[in-house]
């Protein structure tokens, strides 16, 4: 756990994203493209290829139904839904296509989810119906405020919507707390702290007390044996909220997972279900992010693993370094061999071979495979870890198969898991 300011300034500097970014060409913010739009690289973009293949894999083994929707709708769906009404300032101002055809980028995907679920009529029995989605999104943010991945205006959200009966939210929530917790263990995120955000005495709310009462009930409830801070005032207008924080290099905290429950629009969309009695029901919508967005994360994960991520989202994972011209070809086929397997390989055959372990090192890559003579006649390989470990060499289809397991495992070291 990340304590706020555990680390001094000149170390922070060392570890800032934004210098770690551009060192391994993970992206890049060009003033052309405008603050808060950063460009992913193509280091980058494997990197974050292979997090959201993850993300949609665990949401689909835990019941996840993923779609898609656009990122700019009518201004009258954000009207409906209140955004329009509460949360303008944020937002981009409307673009008129023509007199009575406005459009708007959308700050957040609840809108569209609720109109997955309107598609047709649900019945008690598809409930809880999730509806997930890795979409974009917009914001508005002072130019003052952006930096790097961190605060961006184009944001690429983990983002669902989970349509329950009021008695399964508090399992519903519980399931998404696990799913959460197996995230962060498996990409490496160490939460710095739990809090539950709860009404406050002067702020207006939608819904009536009995239900606030039980939503509230239901989120501590799930949170039992959690360390966890109640902020009462820090509730949504629409429901309480569990939000999960991290604590960046230079010890700024913010939220990377959430959970909140609302009341407000399913009525607005006017929702409903058939319950088991055939009378219509209005579920609750729980809107939840498992790791938040793709920016945020990444911002988080550079730092925190220095830009040495886990091998299975490392953007290179071997690098093949024939000694010289002579093993050109055979470092060629053993990378199409690994690219076969699923594997990201390079080779590297330009300078000195100890230029180019340094390289690789400076790069972070996982598995530096080293090609000499001798490996090249006899179809081995000596493999160096990022760590400085270096095994004896083995066939070169053992080396493909141990990176192979360690990727698949999804483990944090080098070595399969024993
Ligand atoms: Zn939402």
């Amino acid at each position: 756990m990340l304590a706020s300011g555990s680390y001094p300034n000149k170390e922070s500097d060392m570890i800032d994203h934004r210098r770690l970014g551009r060192e391994l060409e993970l992206f890049v913010s060009d003033p052309l493209a405008g603050a808060g739009l950063p460009i992913w690289l193509p280091a980058g973009a494997a990197a974050r290829h292979a997090v959201e293949e993850y993300v949609r894999e665990l949401e689909r083994r835990a019941g996840y139904r993923h779609v898609y929707s656009p990122p700019l709708g009518k201004r009258e769906l954000f009207e409906l839904s209140g955004h329009l009404g509460y949360f303008a300032d944020d937002m981009f101002p409307p673009m008129r296509l023509s007199a009575d055809d406005e459009f708007v980028l959308r700050p957040a995907l609840c809108p569209h989810h609720a109109l997955v679920f309107r598609a047709r009529g649900r019945s008690y029995r598809e409930l809880p119906l999730r509806v997930a989605e890795l979409g974009g999104m917009y914001r508005a943010e002072r130019s003052g405020v952006l930096g790097g991945l961190s605060r961006v205006r184009a944001i690429s959200l983990n983002d669902a919507h989970n349509f329950c009966a009021l008695e399964q939210v508090g399992d519903e929530v519980r399931e998404i707390l696990r799913l959460i917790g197996e995230a962060h263990a498996v990409l490496g995120v160490r939460p710095a702290g739990f809090r539950l955000s709860l009404r406050g005495p002067d702020q207006r709310y939608v819904g009536d007390d009995a239900s606030w009462a039980r939503a509230e009930e239901m989120l501590r409830a799930a949170l039992d044996g959690v360390d966890v801070v109640e902020v009462p005032g820090e509730a949504a207008f629409y429901g309480p909220k569990i939000d999960i924080q991290i604590v960046d290099a230079a010890g700024r905290e913010s939220t990377i997972s959430t959970v909140q429950l609302d009341f407000d629009k399913p009525e607005r969309f006017d929702l409903s279900y058939t319950g088991s009695d055939g009378r219509r029901k209005r579920p609750v919508m729980v809107h939840r992010s498992l790791v938040g967005s793709m920016e945020r994360l990444f911002a988080y994960l550079i730092e925190v693993h220095e830009g040495a991520f886990p091998a299975w989202y490392a953007p290179v994972q071997l690098l093949l370094l024939p000694v010289d011209a002579a093993q050109a070809d055979a470092a060629a086929g053993l990378a199409r061999r690994a690219e076969a397997a699923g594997l990201r390989v390079e080779v590297d055959q330009a300078g000195s071979l100890g230029a180019r372990i340094r390289d690789a090192s400076r790069r972070r890559v996982p598995y530096t495979g080293v090609l000499g003579a001798r490996e090249a006649a006899g179809g081995s390989l000596s493999l160096r870890l990022r760590d400085g470990r270096v095994l004896d060499p083995m066939p070169a289809a053992q080396a493909l198969g141990l990176i192979g397991a360690v990727v698949a495992s999804r483990s944090a070291g080098l070595l399969p898991p024993a």
